[in-house]
């Protein structure tokens, strides 16, 4: 039988399918940009974003006729540009036991997101330890306890209900006495009471700190590809409560294609360290700006 066709891209939709996309030119004018501004917010790239990359796109062009493959390859272009400086992975320090402390709402994939980057460490020859910081949610410690044998690492629990803290500065006992290069902290995500979680999280780094001053190096927000632009409120909510430094976005194996990356980059210029693609322990990537740009506008 026949492959099924491929999806069609963003562009692909624009142009339709009536004539041999090669063949067809059309005049970069104001109805143009502003379908591909639509397109473009429709990918979840939010109308700021999506205004940036069409201006840009027509800048020294405007008016000019131009083949779909030019306009495909000027889109990708103006969207690598902006995810070019954010796609770093996690820096390494020289100071061990590296601190990261992992942030995010409850299913955007934070336990996940812990065992695959323990997991990669592992493999690179580093000594992690995972402290299960989410002392209130059984499954969470549970299935970073599944995780944590996956990948040959040690996962610190304390009972459930206890105070998250206590558990974060034990954990930092045990990475500093082990020789640990990274200590992963897994973290509450209910939002529901803001004011609580600020407090949690910063107890927590309040009491690391009384074992490394420097600590926590790292705070990764974990964000799920599929809640579209929800995810540069939670951006917002989580720089008020800790101290995001960067980004690791999660189900980019699904429909979402996570156009909400671009205007994350345009707005908060965090480092993207990762992304995730499925649910397996090898499904942590780095980011790609190029592949990135490519597969949203296909
Ligand atoms: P947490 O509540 O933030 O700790 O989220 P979990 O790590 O438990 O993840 C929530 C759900 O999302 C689980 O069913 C995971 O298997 C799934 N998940 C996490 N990351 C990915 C990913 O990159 N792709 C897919 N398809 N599923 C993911």
């Amino acid at each position: 039988s026949a492959p099924a066709p491929a999806k069609p891209g963003l562009l692909g939709r624009l142009m339709g399918r009536s004539a041999p996309a090669t063949a067809m030119r059309r005049a970069l004018d104001d109805e143009m940009l502003e379908q591909l501004e639509e397109l473009l917010i429709s990918a979840d790239m939010g109308v700021d974003t999506a205004l940036r990359v069409t201006a840009n796109m027509a800048e020294g062009r405007y008016g000019r006729k131009l083949s779909v493959e030019e306009i495909k390859r000027l889109m990708m272009r103006e969207i690598a540009r902006i995810m070019e400086p954010v796609a770093r992975p996690l820096p390494l320090y020289p100071k061990t036991p590296q601190v990261v402390l992992v942030v995010g709402v409850n299913g955007s994939g934070k336990t996940t997101t812990i065992g695959k980057l323990a997991s990669q460490f592992r493999a690179a020859g580093k000594k992690v330890v995972i402290a299960a910081g989410d002392t209130f949610r059984a499954a969470a410690v549970e299935q970073l306890q599944v995780w944590g044998e996956r990948a040959g690492v040690p996962v610190l629990t304390a009972p459930q209900g206890s105070d998250p803290a206590s558990l974060a500065f034990d954990a930092m006992a045990k990475a500093q006495a082990d020789g640990a290069d990274l200590l992963l902290i897994d973290t509450a995500g209910r939002l529901q009471n803001r004011g609580d979680l600020m407090e949690e999280l910063a107890k927590i780094v309040r009491v690391i700190r009384k074992k490394d001053e420097t600590a926590p190096h790292n705070t990764l927000l974990v964000l799920d590809a599929t809640t579209g632009q929800n995810a540069l409120n939670q951006v917002k909510v989580f720089q008020d409560i800790s101290d995001v430094s960067g980004l690791v976005m999660t189900k980019l194996d699904g429909t979402a294609k996570g156009g909400v990356l671009v205007a994350l980059a345009d707005k908060f210029g965090l480092p993207i360290h990762a992304i995730g693609i499925g649910e397996q322990i090898d499904d942590l990537q780095a980011f790609d700006p190029d592949e990135f740009a490519a597969a949203l506008i296909g």
